[in-house]
């Protein structure tokens, strides 16, 4: 059997430490949780030295672009480890908003996993009310009505796809599975992610 010295408790705090450090090194907002790309990568040390395997999924880093889905979807591993629920805007609202981004490591260290949220932060998904979101979309992508709603990823990814024509400043959002970029820019938009109530809050805790 494989010793872990280091407790959940030990690496918790490890994190949180290095978040702290990461947000001041960056200078971004705590609404940022786990934006960091090499958050694994500065763990792995870590982690092996106390005789825990951890790996970073490649997957994680391109999307089906024929069906528009991921093949690796942080969001949903954060949704089933308890850190948020998802709007209707398709997005994932933690007790920090839902303008955040996540990464996850797979590792064999012995934790005891969370679990999905039974409350519900979205408005519309809790009382029918808000519909920000839905306002905000400049394509229609993100629709709803008596209560159900629907996310046209296609209306989306083709708004994306304009914009990355436009935004070509920082290169290109993602890469095909081989590395190499799929885009001439950014892939961009999130106007249903600002300026509406979930955006740096849960608001239905
Ligand atoms: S803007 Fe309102 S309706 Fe849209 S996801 Fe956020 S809380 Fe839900
Ligand atoms: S990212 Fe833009 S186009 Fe896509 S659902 Fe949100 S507001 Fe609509």
């Amino acid at each position: 059997m494989t010793e872990t010295a280091i407790t959940k408790k030990a690496l918790e705090a490890h994190i949180a430490s290095f978040l702290e450090d990461y947000r001041a090194a960056h200078d971004i907002a705590p609404i940022w949780r786990a934006p960091i790309a090499g958050f694994a990568d500065a763990h792995h040390p870590l982690l092996a030295r106390h005789g825990v395997r951890a790996a970073v999924a490649q997957a994680a880093s391109t999307f089906d672009r024929e069906r528009l889905v991921s093949h690796w979807s942080h969001r949903h591993f954060a949704y089933l480890a308890g850190l948020g629920t998802f709007g209707i805007n398709n997005m994932l609202i933690t007790r920090s908003g839902g303008c955040g981004r996540y990464t996850s490591v797979v590792t064999d260290l012995d934790i005891t996993p969370g679990q999905p949220l039974e409350t519900e932060y979205c408005l519309y998904k809790k009382n029918g009310k808000c519909g920000a979101c839905l306002r905000r979309c400049p394509t229609a992508a993100l629709t709803a009505a008596d209560g159900t709603s629907h996310y046209d990823r296609h209306k989306c990814f083709a708004i994306l796809k304009k914009n990355a024509e436009a935004y070509q400043d920082f290169g290109s959002s993602y890469t095909n599975e081989d590395g190499r970029a799929n885009s001439v820019g950014s892939e961009v938009c999130g106007k249903c992610t600002v300026h509406v109530p979930c955006a740096l809050r849960a608001p239905g805790a």
